[in-house]
């Protein structure tokens, strides 16, 4: 719908409304912040023209009751309504006079013109902003925000400056990861592309970095390979079931794919789930001190998940996943990342169509990393390849493939790589 019509169906609305209730209704013709008369005007009283508009809500209002509260919605998607200026359809909550400093204990906390979910959103902040208060209830704070009077969610605010480590009140959407507890956490089957998986019994572990560092972001380390039994299932290559277009371990073509591989063997006889988990050990470490969370998908010989439900997991609990691999030739060639192959239907197909991109992004910064601490690199540390992982992958992800059955495995080596898989996970946040 162009705009111009929008605006028009939005005022048309607007008659209705007056025609059929009655109602006085205060009516905003910008999104400034000084509203202070509301009437309630209920949905069904509103006439049914604009399904879209009553969709876009009924997704707010869901996402209000989830633990997200009125943290990590897009403002562009918020501000763009001009109905939601024209009508306000929340009753004020009636305000204890305040004349305080508060905190922000949140990030990309919402400023609201208007204290309702259907407030436009005129602003965010970031946590340990200092805002003046001056109107308090349970649900919304009155505060001024650039000079004028704006509404933010009352429960993220504090009257002392929050500590680092209480980030994990965190509440930002797109730090999904941040909101999840320490701890085991399994395949939730509600989980968008849980249904896929056919291998999820066992559990990933999430660590949360406990120094002043902290960067409340979570990292999911995925130790490559090691789920016994996973060689005899398959699982669909991609949610639409179509066939993969590249050749790997599984032939191009295929619909389906081994859930989990054993991995390949060193040329020293090591295999390589056992290096995989050595390394993935260290990053964990290495990211921690540096402030990251970390979700491990695997720290033993075996976890029942296989590569959907740990894709899965990670979609849900982080905010990038690397899986940890090498490569089966044997000419110590150097580190690449699985790159998502340049063929239209793919790169065209859901989730992958949404987030190739952020998978180079983070490919590209890993290899960087790499780089820098003097790791070998393959060419130009990526070779096209449909992967199941990728497939599924809703977060930046990628496979990344340290060195082949060749390659030095010592403690040094790993440690070296370690540095450079850090490096790269800071140099993709800064980005
Ligand atoms: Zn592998």
């Amino acid at each position: 719908m162009k705009r111009t019509e929008f605006l028009k169906k939005g005022i048309r609305k607007w008659k209705n409304v007056l025609a059929v209730t009655g109602v006085m209704a205060a009516v905003a013709l910008s999104s400034g912040c000084q509203m202070n008369k509301y009437e309630k005007i209920e949905l069904s009283e509103i006439s049914e023209e604009d399904g879209e508009e009553e969709g876009r809500k009924a997704k707010e209002a869901e996402s209000q009751k989830g633990a997200s509260g009125d943290s990590g919605q897009s403002a562009h998607e918020a501000s763009s309504s001009p109905v939601k200026a024209e009508i306000i359809r929340e009753t004020a909550p009636e305000m204890e006079a305040r004349d305080e400093v508060v905190f922000v204990d949140a990030t990309d906390l919402n400023v609201r013109s208007f204290p309702g979910a259907q407030g436009a959103v005129v602003g965010t902040l970031n946590r340990g902003e200092q805002l003046k208060r001056t109107g308090y209830s349970q649900s919304w704070s009155r505060v001024d925000y650039q000079g004028r009077e704006c509404y933010v969610s009352s429960q993220y605010l504090t009257t002392s400056q929050p500590k680092p480590q209480e980030t994990e009140t965190d509440v930002s959407a797109s730090e999904g990861a941040s909101a999840a507890q320490a701890g085991e956490i399994g395949l939730n089957p509600d989980w968008k592309y849980a249904d896929f998986s056919k291998i999820h019994s066992g559990k990933a572990v999430l660590y949360k970095a406990d120094g002043a560092n902290r960067k409340g972001k979570v990292v999911c380390v995925n130790a490559g390979h090691g789920t016994s039994g996973g060689s005899s299932v398959k699982t669909l290559c991609h949610p639409d079931g179509t066939p993969k277009v590249t050749g790997g371990s599984t032939a191009a073509g295929a619909t389906t794919a081994i859930a989990v591989s054993s991995g390949m063997t060193f040329s020293d006889g090591t295999p390589e789930a056992k290096v995989t988990l050595a390394l993935a050990m260290v990053v964990k470490e290495k990211l921690l001190a540096r402030g990251f969370d970390v979700l491990m998908i695997r720290e033993s010989d075996d976890v029942q998940l296989d590569n959907i439900a740990r894709t899965v997991i990670a979609n849900n609990v982080a905010d990038c996943h690397i899986a940890i691999h090498y490569d089966s030739t044997t000419n110590d060639k150097g580190a690449f990342y699985m790159s998502v192959p340049n063929i239209a239907s793919y790169r065209a197909m859901e989730p992958v169509a949404s987030h190739w991109q952020q998978h180079h992004a983070l490919g590209d910064s890993l290899i960087a990393g790499l780089r820098g601490v003097g790791a070998k690199i393959y060419s130009g540390g990526k070779i096209d390849m449909d992967l199941t992982q990728t497939s599924y992958s809703m977060v930046p992800s990628v496979d990344i493939e340290l060195g082949d059955k060749g390659s030095d495995h010592s403690a040094a080596s790993l440690d070296k790589l370690g540095n450079g898989l850090a490096d790269g996970v800071e140099l993709f946040f800064k980005n």
